[in-house]
C-alpha cells in the first residue's frame, strides 16, 4: 500500500498534489482490518438474537467498525442504507470525526406503534429490525457502555400540502375537517422512515434459496464490499446499502391493528419521473395521489389510511435502465406497443422486474397489520406476497381510469395482459398490439 508520502508528490499529469485536510493515518491509526473471523482474538459480537421474545433478550443491532466497537460488531455491512457512502465521503474530507456518537436527546418516537406477536416471530419480520425505532428506550445501557448503536427506523409528523390535494378540496371530492384535512387544506400525517436491516437466514428462507448462495450473491454483486458475509457465517444480520422506505399515516395509528375499524393502503413503489416530476408515460403520481385522497377519506370516516413509499425506482432496475428501456420502447418496429411493453425491459435488463415483493409485507406486519378492507394497486405481485403472508385484502381497487394518463395506457395495458388486477377485460394479443403510446416525433423538443 502507498505511503503518505508517495501520495502526497505532485501526479503524472503535472495537476497540483492533493492535500488531505486530516491525514488518513490520524483518521484510521490503526492497521485495515480487511475483514474479521469468527476465531480472531477480540471478536466478541454483542448477544443477537433475532425474533427474541423482549428487546432485551434480542438485544440492539450492532453494525459501527469504529475501533472500539469492531470486535462487538454483531452485523455486517454498514448502517444508514445507500447513505453510508456520504457518511463514508463526510468522514474522508474530514466534515466528520470518524469516532463520533450520535446524540438521541429529545429524538424519540412522536407516537407509539406496536408492540405486536410480529415482532417477537422471527420469520414474520426479516428485512427491518422491529425495534429499530427504540434503541434508545431499550438499549440505552448498551450506549452507556460505549456500544455504537443506532436507530434504523424513526416516526415523526408532519402536515403535507400537495396541489392536487387542493382541487380536491376546491372540486369537493375531498372536505376540510379540520382535523385530518386542515382548514387550510393541509393533510396531518405520522411518517415513518426505515432503512433495511436482513436477517440472512430470514431473507433466504423467504426466498426459497440457502443463506449460502444468498452470501455469495450479495459479496460477489457487490464488487466484493462485504468480505464478512463469507467469513463471519456466525454473524445472521446484514445492513445493505439500498435505499429503505417511508410510511404514511392518515388518522391515528393505533387504527391499523384494530380489527374493528377499517383500513385502506397503497404500497407504493418509487418513481422519480412521474411521482415528483410529473412524466405521463405511466401511472404512478396519478396512483399515488388518488391514494393519499382514499386514504384521507378513510381516516375522515372513522378508519386510517396507510401509504409505503419504497425506495425501489423503476421496478429496482434503476433509472439509468428505465431511460434506456424507454427509448428502446419508442424507437422499435411498430412503435411503443403494449404488446412489447415487458420484453424490452427484459432484453436490456435480463429480468422484468427486480423488487421481489417477497419482503415488502415486513413493513405491514411491522405496523399491525391484519387486514386491509382497500387496497389501492393492481400488482398482483403485491397482492400475492400481502396474501401469502397472511394478511387478509378484502377489495382491490384500481385507479378510475380517467385519472389515466394517455401515454400510460400502453403501460397499464401490458400490464392488465401479464396478469395486473383488473375489474374490466383482459386485452387480447392483437388489442395490445394496438396500444400504442406517443412517438418522439409528437413530442416538441
Ligand atoms: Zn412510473
Amino acid at each position: 500500500m502507498a505511503k503518505d508520502a508517495d501520495m502526497q508528490g505532485a501526479d503524472a499529469s503535472g495537476a497540483p498534489a492533493a492535500q488531505d485536510a486530516v491525514s488518513h493515518q490520524d483518521l484510521y491509526p490503526s492497521r485495515v482490518v480487511l475483514t474479521t473471523y469468527p476465531s480472531q482474538l477480540g471478536i466478541d459480537p454483542v448477544p443477537l438474537s433475532w425474533g427474541a421474545k423482549t428487546p432485551a433478550e434480542r438485544g440492539p443491532v450492532v453494525v459501527s467498525r469504529q475501533q472500539d466497537n469492531l470486535g462487538r460488531r454483531n452485523a455486517i455491512g454498514a448502517g444508514g442504507g445507500s447513505y453510508c457512502i456520504y457518511r463514508a465521503l463526510a468522514v474522508a474530507i474530514g466534515a466528520l470525526a470518524p469516532n463520533h456518537r450520535p446524540d438521541f436527546d429529545l429524538t424519540e418516537p412522536t407516537n407509539t406503534i406496536g408492540p405486536f406477536a410480529s415482532w417477537l416471530d422471527p420469520e414474520k419480520i426479516v428485512s427491518l429490525d422491529p425495534w429499530g425505532h427504540a434503541t434508545v428506550e431499550h438499549y440505552s445501557e448498551h450506549i452507556k457502555q460505549g456500544i455504537d448503536v443506532r436507530p434504523s427506523t424513526a416516526i415523526t409528523q408532519a402536515h403535507i400540502k400537495l396541489p392536487e390535494i387542493d382541487d380536491a378540496i376546491r372540486n369537493g371530492t375531498l372536505r376540510c375537517d379540520g382535523d385530518i384535512v386542515t382548514a387550510g387544506g393541509e393533510l396531518k400525517v405520522v411518517k415513518v422512515a426505515s432503512e433495511p436491516v436482513w436477517h440472512l437466514p430470514g431473507v433466504a428462507k423467504r426466498f426459497g434459496i440457502t443463506e449460502a448462495t444468498l452470501r455469495r450473491a450479495l459479496f460477489e454483486d457487490t464488487g466484493g464490499m462485504y468480505p464478512e458475509l463469507i467469513t463471519r457465517p456466525d454473524l445472521k444480520v446484514f445492513l445493505p446499502p439500498i435505499g429503505g422506505l417511508t410510511v404514511y399515516i392518515f388518522g391515528d395509528p393505533a387504527h391499523i391493528p384494530d380489527p374493528t375499524k377499517r383500513l385502506t393502503m397503497r404500497v407504493h413503489d418509487e418513481c422519480n419521473g412521474s411521482d415528483v416530476f410529473g412524466s405521463d408515460i405511466c401511472t404512478c403520481k396519478p396512483y399515488l395521489i388518488y391514494s393519499i385522497e382514499e386514504c384521507a377519506r378513510e381516516a375522515q370516516n372513522g378508519g386510517v389510511g396507510v401509504v409505503v413509499y419504497f425506495r425501489k425506482e423503476g421496478r429496482a432496475l434503476g433509472e439509468v435502465t428505465k431511460y434506456l428501456v424507454y427509448n428502446a420502447r419508442k424507437r422499435q418496429e411498430g412503435g411503443d406497443t403494449a404488446a412489447n411493453y415487458f420484453k424490452r425491459t427484459e432484453l436490456v435488463a435480463g429480468v422484468k422486474d427486480m423488487r421481489f415483493q417477497a419482503l415488502m409485507p415486513d413493513i405491514l406486519h411491522w405496523l399491525g397489520v391484519s387486514r386491509i378492507d382497500r387496497f389501492i394497486s393492481m400488482s398482483n405481485m403485491k397482492y400475492e406476497a400481502i396474501v401469502d403472508s397472511g394478511i387478509e385484502v378484502v377489495e382491490r381497487v384500481s385507479i378510475p381510469a380517467d385519472r389515466m394518463p394517455a401515454d400510460s395506457k400502453v403501460e397499464i395495458e401490458a400490464k392488465i395482459a401479464d396478469g395486473y388486477f383488473t375489474t374490466g377485460a383482459v386485452p387480447t394479443a392483437d388489442e395490445l398490439l394496438a396500444v400504442k403510446g406517443r412517438n418522439w416525433d409528437e413530442v416538441p423538443h
